[in-house]
């Protein structure tokens, strides 16, 4: 395994890793050109509570202008990434405070994205509750606010937070359902890499899921699941799945291509499960 001293100097000189430089035929080749997916820490795992901790649940602040907001949604070749907007697009969308460990401090909303399987119930998130997978898995993306941005953030060890939440596809999703917000309708347009749309959207059903997701999790200290791998990320992965139009994710599997010529769909965008190597996952049950 890698000494630790070795991944501080990979993370000091860390860089995003270009669009082109890898892609999902074999995730176990990345280490190859990115040391640090084939060093300690990393992401996905599998979920099961070592140690459970009855904790405060930690506050969301959210910006006002949620219902009268935007949706900048984006094909990067590996995912689909949402940049959520606000109606005063100056104002972060969200900020997580904690004062519990391990996610003490204030972290400030960057992103969402999603992971998805090539269809069947069975796989297609990238963390699994006990040997449990569900077909998507949406990330959340915060950056430390101590770091001012996420690229100085990726370099720190308490650099990032990402909130998990599984998906499970439903003709009729009930219940809390993931909002797509129609973005199903669009997917066409964004179907090469580098493609892009806004749209107007009512953010207000964030708030709702994410104050869920915040109240029953997994918590333990993990890594990127994309290369450069960087371990510096407190995971957050709610108990509980939830459900996603069924149509939305047909509609990722057949509409969103990985390469420029569009020959290629995207499909199993997520990485396999890595070993914990002893690592604590701690259960939090909400106490108000
Ligand atoms: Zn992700």
């Amino acid at each position: 395994m890698m000494p630790w001293w070795l991944v501080m100097i990979f993370l000091k000189y860390s860089t995003k890793a270009p669009n082109s430089s890898f892609d999902y035929s074999d995730p176990n080749t990345w280490a190859t050109s990115f040391p640090m997916c084939g060093g300690p820490m990393q992401s996905p795992v599998e979920l099961t509570a070592g140690r459970v901790a009855f904790s405060r649940t930690p506050k969301l602040r959210f910006a006002q202008g949620l219902k009268d907001g935007k949706i900048e949604a984006m094909n990067t070749g590996h995912e689909i990434k949402l940049k959520l907007m606000p109606k005063d697009r100056n104002e972060p969308l969200l900020q997580l405070i904690s004062n519990t460990k391990p996610m003490n401090g204030v972290y400030t909303f960057a992103q969402m994205h999603f992971h998805w399987g090539p269809g069947g119930q069975h796989s297609g998130s990238e963390h699994c509750v006990g040997h449990k997978y569900t077909e998507a898995e949406a990330h959340f993306v915060f950056f430390n606010s101590r770091y001012g941005g996420f690229k100085e953030a990726v370099r720190h060890f308490d650099g990032l937070l990402v909130i998990g939440v599984m998906l499970r596809g439903a003709q009729q999703p009930g219940g809390l359902a993931f909002p797509t917000l129609g973005l199903e309708n669009k997917l066409d347009t964004i179907d090469l890499p580098g493609n892009r749309l806004t749209m107007s959207a009512d953010l207000t059903y964030f708030k709702t899921l994410l104050q869920h997701a915040v109240g029953n999790f997994y918590s333990y200290h993990g890594s990127l699941t994309t290369p450069p791998c960087n371990p510096v990320v407190t995971w957050m992965v709610a108990a509980k799945p939830v459900d996603v139009s069924s149509t939305f994710l047909e509609r990722l599997r057949t509409e969103i291509f990985e390469d420029a010529d569009g020959t290629r769909p995207l499909v199993n965008n997520c990485r396999p499960t890595q070993g914990r190597s002893g690592r604590t996952i701690t259960k939090h049950i909400s106490i108000g």
